[in-house]
């Protein structure tokens, strides 16, 4: 089955509102057709840059959200609130989340579900630390993180999450798995998935993806896609890895 490419582009903390408008503008001009794209905001840019993606194929995505609708959760944002702001979708489970707010595989599942029930779309992210590489337990770790959150969800709900391969020693470090190593991973990753929903998921490998490694990433059978961090804050180095994805 064919996947169509999915390049999304991770800001972090990084864009105020009135740096997001001028940014977005370049992007917009910058992009190659064919791929689908997406820029995962901070929450006060998703108004923002909702306004300037409109009209365009480009999808304005959250970095993280609450499960709950609403509630006593002082500083936290829920799925109904992203999707009046402007958002398309939500990334859930990014290692940073993992890693400095304590976000587990259980909450994941029920972030999904709430974010599919709000009309969200997800990119769900997973992905094993150095430590667990070299202790050979990549497979294991992958395969509680699917397993866990995925634990319940419909097939349908399933085939519509696209899953975000981020090996978290290459995040941010210039490290990047070689596309044997993740195309392994991505495949083994697939494999995980309920058949009558796996040829259709899309999975995006993350880490360091520059323009330089990108077509080599992209061009691996399981590979349909980046989550991209450092390079989406340039316009030209974001647009140049969309148009490495093969058309
Ligand atoms: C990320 O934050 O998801 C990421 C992949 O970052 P970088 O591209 O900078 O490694």
């Amino acid at each position: 089955m064919s996947r169509r490419p999915f390049v999304a582009g991770n800001w972090k903390m990084h864009r105020t509102p009135s740096e997001t408008a001028p940014f977005m503008e370049r992007l917009i001009d910058a992009l190659p057709e064919g791929p689908d794209v997406a820029v995962c905001v901070p929450f006060t840019s998703i108004a923002a840059a909702a306004s300037a993606a409109a009209g365009s194929w480009l999808r304005v995505y959250a970095q993280t959200m609450h499960e709950l609708a609403e509630g006593a959760f002082t500083g936290e944002v829920s799925a109904p609130m992203l999707v009046d702001a402007g958002a398309d979708g939500v990334l859930l489970g990014h290692s940073e989340r993992r890693q400095h707010f304590g976000e587990t595989d259980e909450a994941l599942r029920l972030k999904i579900e709430s974010a599919h029930d709000a009309g969200l779309e997800v990119i769900f992210a997973i992905g094993e630390t150095g430590d667990e590489r070299e202790a050979g337990q990549t497979e294991p770790v992958l395969r509680r993180q699917v397993e866990v959150a995925y634990r319940g969800l419909s097939v349908e709900r399933v085939a519509r999450t696209t899953i975000a391969y981020e090996p978290v020693w290459a995040i941010g470090t210039g490290r990047t798995a070689t596309p044997e190593m993740a195309q392994q991973a991505h495949a083994f990753i697939r494999s995980l998935l309920p058949e009558s929903a796996r040829d259709g998921v899309r999975i995006q490998y993350g880490g360091s993806m520059k323009p330089e490694n990108a077509a080599q990433l992209l061009a691996q059978p399981d590979i349909d896609g980046g989550l991209i961090g450092g390079a989406s804050l340039d316009a030209a180095a974001f647009a140049a890895i969309v148009g490495a994805a093969p058309a």
